[in-house]
């Protein structure tokens, strides 16, 4: 074989192994397994469905007291901007800053409140990490208090359809 054949023989093994053209011609690398393995782990985590509140989102394996369930992620606006959007997935990092999650991409979204919760979100540099503050079984449903201004404007005028809420009510 001559030279530039075995270059385009080798590059092309490669990309097969390592990568594919999308079609702007740049290379996309494959997601490596160790990523795949992650991914899927994640998501074993919960599932979404249906629960007193609309969706929700269930523990499908036991979680652990203070571990780190999913990201609430979106397009991170200024206040100017999520006053003018609106909506109910506007979370607030800073004085400045929002993370509007609205896309159904963001997963975290289906997050229900609850006046008593499992989880809780915490900012760092200006991302939205859900974890547990309690060991959640398999098949419970995962929350986190919303606060008292998104309580207040969405959830109150309707009543709370939390757990809590709701065995206070049938008592
Ligand atoms: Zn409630």
């Amino acid at each position: 074989m001559t030279g530039w054949k075995v270059c385009a023989t080798a590059l092309f093994l490669a990309l097969k192994t390592y990568g594919k053209y999308n079609k702007s011609g740049l290379i996309i690398p494959e997601i490596p397994t160790i990523l795949l393995v992650h991914m899927k782990t994640a998501s074993d985590k919960f599932v979404i469905k249906r629960s007193s509140a609309g969706l929700g989102m269930f523990a499908a394996a036991p979680i652990k007291k203070g571990e780190f369930i999913i990201e609430y992620k979106g397009e991170v606006i200024t206040q100017k901007q999520a006053n003018e959007r609106g909506g109910q997935y506007l979370f607030e990092t800073s004085s400045n800053r929002t993370v509007d999650g609205s896309s159904r991409k963001n997963t975290a979204r289906y997050i229900n409140h609850s006046c008593k919760p499992n989880a809780e979100t915490d900012i760092r540099k200006g991302r939205i990490y859900v974890s547990s503050i309690a060991p959640i079984e398999p098949g419970e449903e995962i929350t986190y208090d919303y606060g008292e201004e998104f309580f207040n404007e969405y959830i109150k005028p309707k009543g709370c359809k939390c757990l809590s809420c709701k065995a206070k009510k049938n008592k």
